[in-house]
């Protein structure tokens, strides 16, 4: 196998495909031996399958090879495809599928790929695509049992910041609302080449079998968390009544009437509160479909 992690090894294969690193693409890859066997440890083991997003040159998939019982890589730069095709060749149990993430039909690739095993998606993905990442994988229900991904430090603080905290954001309380997220380990911005400006760590999301509260209306209830923590310093009153163009009066009345203090901010708010929130806030709002 070869040895991806080393730089002398990534520059060889730079040298013979041509390859340069992509910033717009976030390429900046793994070199830390210890990072990805731990990463991929994470993903479920023997009888598996994992959706790796992002390959690059394949030192994670690898890793995930020798675990799992299937690998499914999506990659989106082209010139990545026959570097993979020569890196992971030992791996007949490894399929390589070119293609943008964000925009693939992943149900279906699931379930064509993957018939009848657990399936898990393991990621070191471009930050500035995490979130959009996630968010898309979690709110497609897509059959997974967990997603293992590397985050900005930051951002996995404020991913795994349980609702009702300081340090919880919009993101925090939607990915509760699908998932249990956890922070794993961190990583060092040496471990990677070319190196980030960030640290970054890793976290796991092990989803729910159904959602951590029940809301009536999906939509609206991740609307009112986006509304509610929009302007952090105004209390959650004033966000919802400029988010959902709402009088302040009866918008106040009808908080508490489901027992959340109209002088709360977002981040004082556990999810059974922002889901009596987005009631107080159905309530209110013109009937679809109505006069
Ligand atoms: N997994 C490798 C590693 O750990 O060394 C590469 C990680 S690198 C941070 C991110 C990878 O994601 C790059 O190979 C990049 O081309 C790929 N990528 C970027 N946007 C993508 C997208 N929308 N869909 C699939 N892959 C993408």
């Amino acid at each position: 196998m070869l040895d991806l992690c080393s730089p002398a090894v990534i520059r060889d294969i730079q040298t013979r495909y041509g390859f340069s690193f992509s910033k717009a693409l976030g390429q900046n890859f793994l070199i830390n031996p210890t990072v990805c066997p731990r990463m991929a440890e994470a993903c479920g083991g023997e009888g598996c399958g994992v959706l790796e997003i992002g390959p690059g040159i394949g030192v994670l998939t690898a890793q995930l090879a020798l675990r799992a019982k299937k690998v499914v890589a999506v990659e989106l730069d082209k010139r990545l495809v026959p570097v993979l095709g020569e890196t992971l060749a030992e791996f007949p149990h490894v399929k390589v599928v070119q293609g943008d993430a964000l925009k693939l039909d992943l149900q279906e690739l699931i379930g064509r790929e993957f018939p009848g095993m657990q399936v898990s998606v393991c990621a070191n993905l471009p930050y500035y695509i995490t979130s959009p990442v996630i968010m898309a994988l979690l709110e497609q229900r897509l059959p997974l049992t967990g997603i293992t991904v590397m985050v900005q430090k930051e951002a996995a603080a404020r991913i795994t910041a349980a609702p009702g905290t300081r340090q919880c954001g919009a993101i925090s309380a939607a990915i509760h609302y699908y998932a249990r997220p956890e922070t794993l380990f961190a990583v060092s911005r040496g471990s990677f080449m070319p190196p980030p400006e960030v640290d970054s760590a890793v976290i796991r999301l092990t989803l729910r079998e159904k959602p951590a509260v029940a809301v009536s209306d999906e939509a609206l209830f991740f609307s009112v968390v986006r509304g509610a923590f929009s302007m952090r310093r105004k209390t959650v009153l004033n966000c919802l009544s400029a988010a959902f163009r709402l009088s302040k009066e009866p918008l106040k009345l009808a908080m508490e009437g489901v027992g959340v203090a109209p002088a709360s901010r977002a981040e004082q708010l556990t999810l059974p509160q922002l889901a009596a929130l987005t009631e107080a806030v159905q309530g209110l709002l013109p009937q679809k479909g109505g006069e």
